[in-house]
């Protein structure tokens, strides 16, 4: 029994239009044509994606930019009004300004993201209790991964060690550090590396986030994830230093991360915000350079990490516009590697989420239209999103502009 039938779509890897069948919130038919007693959806062209994936983002301390002193931005200064602001937010406050990026990402056609939730002794465990009932009340519309998170270092906070038992222990779906504000960044990678094991779960750094070549705690990162066997389930955000390195240092450490199964993620919004504030002309990109990562066999993606507050000013939860702005500034132009940015939001970064998608029969009706007629041209466009469904039931519309003359 047919529930829906998408007519006129494009889709990936395929040429040509496309029918699609939904029965039981999956896949059930894909053909030139399909006929069947059940309501019709006209994509009208538009390419069908598996929709986006934001594997980078903090829900809990999103939107505080107007409780935030601005005056001086750095990643210090970033780092000290968001502990003051989350130290004043009750669970409903959370829950309102997450509500908003969620909303505001299902929209921009993102049904897969990793949030990190902060748990210290400032936030305690306010922010997870609101994101855990963020997970449920948007799961109609979006999987929402939530990363239990020790923002203002381990080592340093003894308490925060507890707090994150408790949030794995109440279902937070994996385990995250920060080892450039932990005094003892080694001891910090493998105190959560005892936490992920202990529950099983994948593990995702905040790390080196600096220009320093010299500052880094990434051979501290391979070594763990060789030790404890964690290949393919290793994240690591940032890695700013990585642009300051000549490349055949970037080409070495990139087959590192490659042999020993770690991934990377750019955050450009972030990283272009807070790097290179120290030069007085020329300013340095200071971003991850994921191409050549890419072409050494690292998995490689981009995350929107912070929404309209001190590390990031901007922004709206538009994981496109993100690989947009990554291939902007990396210098991409060859449809290749612009497909390969639009995997980096897609299908690729729910794979470093665990997530293995595909728009086949048989598999969950979770379809999102975007007008476009390829990948590359999505990223090169930001092409509107015009649709979504999720397990066969459809989750937004957002029609397209009209021009009245
Ligand atoms: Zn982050």
């Amino acid at each position: 029994m047919t529930d829906l039938v998408l007519t006129r779509l494009r889709l990936p890897d395929r040429p040509g239009l496309w029918d699609m069948a939904f029965a039981q919130g999956r896949i059930s038919g894909i053909a030139p044509q399909i006929d069947a007693d059940a309501p019709r959806h006209d994509a009208a062209g538009c390419l069908g994606i598996g929709g986006f994936v934001d594997p980078h983002i903090h829900l809990d301390k999103a939107h505080i930019l107007d409780r935030c002193e601005m005056s001086e931005p750095s990643l210090a200064a970033a780092v000290r009004e968001t502990a003051r602001a989350k130290a004043g937010a009750d669970v409903a406050d959370v829950y309102a300004r997450a509500a908003r990026v969620a909303e505001s990402a299902i929209l921009n056609g993102t049904n897969l993201l990793r949030t990190f939730v902060e748990v210290d002794p400032r936030a305690g465990m306010r922010g997870f209790d609101a994101i855990m009932q963020i997970k449920q009340d948007y799961a109609w519309a979006i999987d929402i991964q939530i990363c239990a998170f020790a923002q203002e270092g381990l080592t340093n906070e003894p308490q925060t060690e507890a707090l994150l038992v408790q949030a794995l222990e109440q279902g937070a779906d994996l385990v995250g550090g920060c080892s450039y504000r932990d005094p003892d960044p080694e001891t910090h990678i493998d105190r959560v590396f005892a936490l992920a094991r202990r529950f099983g779960t994948d593990v995702d750094f905040h790390i080196d986030f600096s220009l320093d070549p010299g500052m880094a705690d990434l051979p501290a990162l391979i070594a763990a994830t060789q030790t404890h066997g964690y290949g393919g389930r290793v994240v690591a955000g940032h890695v700013t230093n990585l642009s300051a390195m000549p490349p055949e240092e970037v080409a070495r450490i990139g087959r590192d991360l490659a042999d020993a199964g770690i991934a990377v993620i750019a955050l450009p919004a972030t990283d272009l915000f807070l790097m290179g504030r120290e030069a007085d002309r020329l300013p340095p990109r200071g971003l991850a350079p994921l191409a050549a990562l890419r072409s050494l066999g690292v998995h490689v993606a981009v995350g929107t990490n912070n929404v309209m507050n001190p590390f990031t000013p901007y922004g709206d939860a538009n994981a496109l516009r993100m690989a947009n702005l990554y291939a902007n500034v990396a210098h991409l132009a060859a449809p290749d590697d612009l497909a390969a940015c639009f995997d980096m939001v897609g299908d690729g970064a729910a794979r470093l989420m665990g997530r293995h998608r595909s728009l086949a029969v048989g598999q969950p009706a979770d379809l999102v239209l975007i007008d476009a007629p390829d990948q590359a041209t999505a990223v090169r466009t930001l092409a509107p999103v015009r649709a979504g469904w999720r397990a066969g039931r459809q989750t937004f519309v957002k029609p397209a502009g009209q021009l009245l003359r």
